[in-house]
């Protein structure tokens, strides 16, 4: 049988590529240098709209089995004011569910790739792809080593890269760029939290922040995100930096005070980084290799289950018509920036905030007596409400 397509990574936006695809009856070879459950550095949060996406994607049941439904965030400013939003129905915007969601990654990939597993879909996994086949203006394919070492030459009309962070399609097309945001996270897991619950937490202290997330009962992932240049000199001694790290950040100190690390720190930097849109044909770009910004609004999965539900949509009308030029596929590029560029200029705004001490305390004190502009927020950064809806909700308090 001749494959379609080509979908190089099964992390979320890869397999829920193959999934539409597979579902529009089209044939799919999905690849994976991983055997899965395989790690992954996280946050572990889920927007309340991704249930929309996990649903279509015939996966929530299976997720709600095992996730944590947190119904807000609680944030605290350098200065300890504390806000807690939550996630609800503001006017007409509803979220799909009522609550966001803590769901370890080896539990929610590997959901996914069960899902595509029940699907006729080719999946291999411990093959890694070291080259992209391009002739002419066209990607034809890609090599790759299986997990006995040897060469496979593969391919199909269309590429999708869904190999994440570290994209091989993305670096031999030419496409990445750094990002001069220059930040490094750092990973584990912590048990023994008194009082974790039904909320994520948030700590904001510049020019660091951390986030707690309850991602089983009395358990909980802490990310601590620090500037990338003051991690560097302690390469080799991540758990004496992490733990340097926290103590300087006072309430989270405090916080987990009582709680004990049960995992190693995990690092990953620099996380910022931007892809351009491919040249060629035969080629489409989701999930995070198609580039990351921060995860301080966790939405990275969200938004590769969004780039997969896009690029399945321009990858079968451009199937069906024969045509898989660059110009032909362009539209998917366009549809995804245009999905997101909101979204993202609230996000460069957020940064800055975070990034001032005074600016960050400010803000709290603002918003800590306006509960509907804080639940308006979480609506837009739990991907539920639409941007604009915040400037007309700022502009409405501002006249009364
Ligand atoms: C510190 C940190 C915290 C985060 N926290 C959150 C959060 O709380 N919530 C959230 O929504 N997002 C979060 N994100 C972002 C989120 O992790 C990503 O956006 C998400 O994993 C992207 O999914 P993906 O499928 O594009 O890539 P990935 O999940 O990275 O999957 C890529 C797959 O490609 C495979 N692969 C790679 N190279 C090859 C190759 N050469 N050949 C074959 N296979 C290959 C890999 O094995 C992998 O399985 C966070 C990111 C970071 C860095």
């Amino acid at each position: 049988m001749t494959t379609d397509v080509i979908v190089v990574g099964a992390g979320p936006a890869g397999a829920a590529t193959a999934i539409l695809l597979a579902e529009h009856g089209l044939s799919v070879r999905l690849l994976d240098r991983a055997r899965f459950p395989r790690p992954k550095i996280c946050g572990e949060y889920l927007s309340p709209e991704a249930p929309r996406l996990l649903d279509r994607l015939g996966a929530l049941k299976a997720v709600d089995a095992v996730a944590s439904p947190l119904t807000g965030m609680r944030i605290t400013a350098p200065d300890g004011t504390t806000l807690v939003g939550t996630y609800r129905r503001i006017g007409s915007w509803r979220p799909y569910r009522e609550h966001a969601m803590a769901i370890p990654r080896e539990a929610l990939d590997a959901i996914l790739v069960d899902r595509v597993r029940s699907l006729p879909v080719d999946f291999s996994e411990h093959v890694r792809v070291t080259d992209v086949i391009v002739s002419g203006d066209h990607v034809q394919g890609v090599e790759a080593l299986d997990a006995d070492n040897r060469r496979l030459t593969l391919r199909a009309p269309l590429t999708i890269a869904a190999d994440g962070r570290a994209s091989v399609i993305v670096q031999r097309l030419g496409l990445r760029r750094p990002h001069r945001l220059q930040r490094m996270a750092l990973v584990t897991y912590v048990e023994d939290v008194q009082g974790l619950g039904r909320l994520g937490e948030i700590f904001v202290d510049p020019p660091d922040y951390a986030i707690l997330n309850p991602v089983a009962p009395g358990r909980a992932n802490l990310s601590v995100v620090v500037p990338l240049a003051h991690a560097m000199p302690w390469s080799g001694r991540l758990d004496a930096f992490f733990a340097a790290r926290v103590k300087q950040l006072p309430h989270l100190a405090r916080r987990i005070a009582g709680g004990h690390r049960v995992a190693p720190v995990r690092a990953m930097g620099p996380l910022a980084y931007r892809v351009d849109a491919p040249r060629v044909g035969g080629v489409l770009v989701v999930g995070d290799a198609a580039g990351f910004f921060d995860p301080f609004t966790g939405e990275g999965i969200f938004k590769g289950l969004r780039s997969a539900e896009l690029a399945a949509e321009t990858a079968v009308r451009a199937l069906r018509r024969g045509d898989v030029s660059a110009q032909a596929l362009a539209g998917y590029d366009r549809a995804r920036r245009r999905a997101s560029r909101d979204k993202e200029r609230l996000t460069h705004a957020l940064q800055v905030v975070i990034a001032h001490r005074r600016l960050a305390n400010l803000t709290a004190r603002l918003l800590v007596r306006r509960q509907r502009l804080l639940d308006l927020l979480l609506g837009v950064l739990g991907d539920y409400v639409p941007p604009r809806a915040l400037v007309t909700g700022i502009l409405a308090r501002s006249r009364s």
